[in-house]
């Protein structure tokens, strides 16, 4: 009785995965995904340069729940393969709407989990979707973890080699916490890197954090690609980012992820919720 006591008051993680399981399966066919886009700015204008597309689930009693509360479940039991293809879907069909309403944002980023790859028909499965729905895949940028990119597994490699031949491009996420290797970066189709939010966050108080920023700043600079800064919360952390030559960012400060039609509405008004606007640059964005 005692140990039954013991055992039912261990936080049962999964258990809890276990709990939303059938749901997740339920959940592809019920339509209870959605897409939010947080808008990626070029920060010296306050212009939108592209946008994130971020899952949410909107499950019938629990409401809207967080990638962070189920991309690994998805991942461990397999259905974030059909789930990766809605979401590309998906995008897909909102790069449309933007077209649709003359609009020219820059690229959308989705973000592919590694484990995707384990479908040997992932490049195949996407060219179809591609051609199929008319997605324009020069504004299409998938967003990988270092540790996706960095594995020795060939095919990774031969995938996305694949699919940078049908236009797509390609940013390291959460750039900074993985191990990843000079030559890799240079040899693979990597548009940018992405400072992951634990680094941008410390960069006022943290001097590890601080000479981490500037060193992926460098790096990017040296192999000649674009460097995101994820995460900005303060105006001091904006002003860090400009002072040291990161000129693209996506955060709070700027703005939070957003439903579709919301993301539509502040592209077309290029009003931010929650923008400081900053000073208008002195010379053009090399971005845009
Ligand atoms: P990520 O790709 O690194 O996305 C950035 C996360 O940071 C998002 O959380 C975003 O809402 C959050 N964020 C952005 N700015 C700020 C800020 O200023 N402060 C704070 N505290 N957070 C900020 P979200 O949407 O909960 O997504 C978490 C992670 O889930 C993503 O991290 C990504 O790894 C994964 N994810 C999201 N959507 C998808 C998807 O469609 N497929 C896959 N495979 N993974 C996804
Ligand atoms: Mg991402
Ligand atoms: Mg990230």
């Amino acid at each position: 009785m005692q140990l039954q006591l013991f055992a039912s008051s261990l936080p049962d993680t999964e258990g809890e995965y276990n709990d939303l399981e059938p749901d997740l399966i339920l959940a592809l066919q019920k339509e209870q995904f959605e897409l939010f886009y947080q808008p990626r700015v070029d920060i010296r204008t306050g212009t939108i340069i592209g946008a994130e597309a971020l899952i949410r689930w909107r499950h019938p009693e629990r409401g809207l729940i967080a990638p962070g509360e189920f991309i690994e479940l998805a991942e461990r039991t397999g259905l974030i393969v059909p789930i990766g293809y809605w979401v590309i879907y998906r995008a897909g069909m909102d790069m449309q709407a933007i077209k649709r309403a003359q609009l020219d944002i820059g690229r959308i980023g989705v973000n592919l989990s590694f484990r995707q790859f384990e479908d040997r028909y992932l490049s195949r499965t996407i060219q179809r979707l591609i051609e199929k729905y008319r997605i324009d895949t020069s504004v299409l940028e998938f967003e990988l973890t270092e540790s996706a990119l960095f594995s020795n597994e060939a095919h990774v490699r031969q995938g996305i080699e694949e699919l940078n031949q049908l236009g797509i491009t390609f940013s390291l996420d959460d750039f900074g916490t993985g191990y990843s290797s000079f030559t890799l970066l240079q040899k693979l189709p990597i548009n940018s890197l992405k400072i992951d939010r634990s680094f941008t966050s410390g960069v006022i108080e943290q001097q590890d954090d601080r000479e981490i920023v500037k060193a992926i700043i460098n790096l990017s600079r040296s192999l000649n690609i674009e460097v995101i800064a994820e995460g900005v919360e303060t105006r001091l952390q904006h002003d860090f980012l400009i002072e040291h030559g990161c000129y693209q960012a996506q955060g709070f400060l700027y703005s939070r992820p957003m439903p579709f039609q919301d993301f539509l509405t502040c592209c077309k008004t290029a009003s931010f919720p929650r923008l400081t606007k900053s000073r208008p640059a002195a010379n053009p964005s090399p971005y845009r």
